[in-house]
């Protein structure tokens, strides 16, 4: 069973009252006047791409989206812009400095762990490096990479329809 972040709120956090109403956002306690947003939460993906224009996709370690493809990337992490945030995911994952990041295009998306969803705003970065030489995945993370033009079957395999529908985009503007 999964669940909504917004519906998950059964009590107040602040005075455990009960909630008359839940599953809106803003949540606003009757009791004690506490006021919490389910606003979406900053994720950024990057589409690597090394000098011979070969594109670089992750084969996901984890749930969500176990042995799925998707793109390096993650959640924006309090005080990062964008675009450090993309630099350290793709660090991260993949050990790939990037070089120029530009950005291409952004797509609501939601994301279910352990049963609760959230929802989240995807934001894709063209992610330029140098070559795919120090590759490293990331271990509990990134299970394996796929270098190459997406096929068919690669793009029908991905965790994420946000990611898909970002890659197909960067094809558009080549
Ligand atoms: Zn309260």
């Amino acid at each position: 069973m999964t669940q909504h972040i917004a519906d998950a709120f059964q009590f107040c956090p602040r005075c455990n009252a009960r909630a008359e109403d839940t599953g809106n956002s803003p949540f606003r306690c009757q009791e004690c006047d506490f006021v919490f947003y389910f606003s979406p939460v900053a994720a950024v993906g990057g589409i690597v791409v090394n000098s011979n224009n070969e594109l670089l996709f992750i084969v996901r370690a984890c749930d969500p989206g176990q042995g799925k493809f998707g793109l390096p990337g993650g959640f924006v992490d309090p005080g990062e812009t964008l675009e450090t945030s993309l630099s350290r995911e793709v660090m991260e994952e993949t050990s790939l400095k990037v070089t120029h990041a530009n950005y291409l295009c952004s797509f609501p998306n939601q994301y279910t762990y352990r049963g609760i969803t959230i929802d989240v705003l995807d934001v894709f970065f063209e992610c330029r490096v140098d070559s795919f030489d120090s590759l490293k995945a990331q271990p509990g993370e990134v299970q394996s990479f796929h270098i190459g033009r997406p096929s068919i079957e690669i793009l029908d395999r991905f965790a994420f329809e946000s990611n898909r529908r970002a890659v197909e985009f960067f094809l558009t503007q080549e």
